[in-house]
């Protein structure tokens, strides 16, 4: 019998110590191995190819997105940049458009250099998709709930599309996490994570995580990870594997907590829209039911006002705190256009429709009337 979700989340990949039966993985805060006998050791040489707290996690990670690999990196950008690091120069990338604003900078500003060429495109409507696919697509890349604005893709139809044409497709699955969602049983090829976010769940970490199931895939990223070598320490490991402990319970407390905020947000009317995968005005509600078994913390909305109500209303929360990031226990909220994607142009922000009326909020799980009475509190001024 496999185990559940909740108990691979506390065990895969963490046996208790052969050599002393501590229940806890230890950090092991090294970077080379005694050897035997020149090229003779226990599979660990060096710690940038191999550390066995960060093995630990990689297997956990891999578990609970049902992948058969895991490769933990130094945070979600350079986890981003070792799948783009599979491709050539003249390669081609097909991207949703409205991302993460680091992947988007990673694209437009850092891969053009290397002549690798990028695509933004709306992923919701799947049937276009096609018509930007050339010879040269190598990569098609995807979030789903996208970030900020929460689109959600049918990761399966777009599967379908990228198998037809023997495409890569990585997913970023920070917003749901495998507790959610899972993209490799619905057809994608990669997953990533920023571990930041709500695998380790605690603000106290940056870090990164790729699954995959495909075994070469997997050899090409294993040496990327050793080759370009931006690997996480095994401290860093070590929070991420105890965040991971608790993951169902916090993203059932984040659900729980967003679908009432969302509800609250909705019908105030200082607010014009809100944006949440869980209510049945998002767009893509349908799309998110089936793909999605919750829908997470993170809520978007438009305050009514432009940008000097939304300033006036940031400065006046008080339980939610001000800052980038999200996923963590506590509540946070932000401007993306000034904040979080204030590294996407004006232009292409107003196209996507990053409006300097759009507030995101991370929900944490504090009791939940603390935080509508605090959003109350801070709409009515
Ligand atoms: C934060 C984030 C990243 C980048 O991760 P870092 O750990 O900050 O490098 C990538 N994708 C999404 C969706 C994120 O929220």
């Amino acid at each position: 019998m496999k185990p559940k979700f909740e108990t691979r989340a506390i065990h895969a990949g963490c046996e208790p110590d052969p050599g002393t039966g501590a229940i806890m993985t230890p950090i092991f805060q090294t970077s080379t191995y005694v050897q035997e006998s020149p090229g003779k050791h226990k599979g660990y040489d060096y710690s940038r190819t191999r550390n066995p707290t960060r093995a630990a996690l990689e297997q956990n990670i891999a578990s609970l997105e049902e992948g058969r690999y895991g490769l933990a990196f130094s945070s979600g950008m350079s986890a981003a940049a070792a799948i783009t690091q599979l491709l050539d120069s003249g390669d081609h990338i097909v991207c949703c458009d409205d991302v993460y604003g680091g992947t988007f900078r990673l694209f437009e500003n850092v891969l053009k250099r290397y002549h690798l060429e990028c695509d933004f495109v709306d992923m919701t409507q799947v049937q276009s998709l096609e018509a930007h696919i050339k010879n040269n697509t190598r990569l098609v890349w995807l979030e789903s709930p996208t970030n900020p604005l929460l689109k959600c893709i049918d990761i399966e139809a777009v599967a379908h599309i990228t198998r037809k044409h023997h495409i890569l497709m990585a997913v970023d699955n920070t917003f749901a996490t495998p507790f959610f969602q899972k993209p490799l049983n619905l057809g994608a090829d990669i997953v990533m994570h920023s571990t930041t976010k709500y695998l380790n769940g605690h603000s106290d970490v940056i870090g990164g995580v790729i699954v995959t199931s495909d075994q070469d895939v997997n050899e090409r990223l294993l040496f990327l990870q050793n080759a370009v070598g931006a690997v996480p320490g095994p401290f860093d490991c070590f929070l991420v594997l105890r965040g991971i402990k608790t993951l169902a319970v916090r993203m059932e407390r984040h659900g729980e907590n967003a679908i009432k905020v969302a509800r609250f947000l909705e019908n105030h009317p200082k607010v014009k829209r809100t944006i949440y995968p869980g209510l049945e005005s998002h767009p893509e509600h349908a799309v998110a039911k089936k793909q999605m078994s919750g829908f997470g913390g993170v809520i978007t909305f438009f305050i009514k006002g432009g940008l000097e109500a939304a300033r006036d209303f940031l400065e006046r929360v008080k339980v939610f705190s001000l800052a980038e990031s999200l996923g963590g226990v506590e509540s946070l909220i932000e401007h993306p256009a000034i904040m979080t994607h204030a590294s996407v142009p004006k232009k292409i922000r107003e196209k996507t429709g990053i409006t300097d009326d759009l507030i995101r909020l991370s929900v944490g799980i504090e009791n939940v009337e603390d935080l509508i009475e605090d959003l109350g509190n801070a709409l009515e001024g």
